[in-house]
């Protein structure tokens, strides 16, 4: 029998919640956190995870920056943590078409939802 190690490259979406106005876009949206993380995997299983590195981003324009390892490790223990939205400011916009009903989204130039058929909206 063989053991199978692999690495692979993870992110995973931590729990945090903090609304705000865009100072890129503009619109007020929500700022999500990622952790991603390289992992020996054992039988797809993760063993062990290292080089962590962490991302926020703005949910209304794709806008994303690395943030420090300390505030994204502080927000994975549960802290309460604020991020300066100033971090998003001048980041390039991602023009991605958003479906208002199941909130489909896509880069393409697709103006009907693939998934419902609906009119797109542009994000
Ligand atoms: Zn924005
Ligand atoms: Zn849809």
């Amino acid at each position: 029998m063989f053991l199978i190690m692999t690495v692979t490259e993870k992110s995973e979406q931590l729990d945090f919640h903090q609304v705000t106005e865009c100072e890129n876009c503009g619109r007020v949206g929500a700022v999500e956190v990622f952790m991603i993380y390289r992992c020996f995997c054992l039988f797809f299983l993760p063993v062990w995870k290292f080089d962590r590195r962490y991302y926020a981003k703005m949910n209304c324009c794709g806008a994303a920056r690395e943030i420090p390892r300390e505030t994204g490790e502080a927000i994975r223990r549960g802290e309460e943590v604020f991020l300066d939205p100033a971090m998003f400011r001048n980041l390039p916009v991602s023009h991605y078409k958003e479906c208002p009903v199941c909130g489909y989204r896509t880069e393409e130039d697709f103006d009907y939802c693939p998934k419902c058929g609906n009119p797109l909206t542009r994000g």
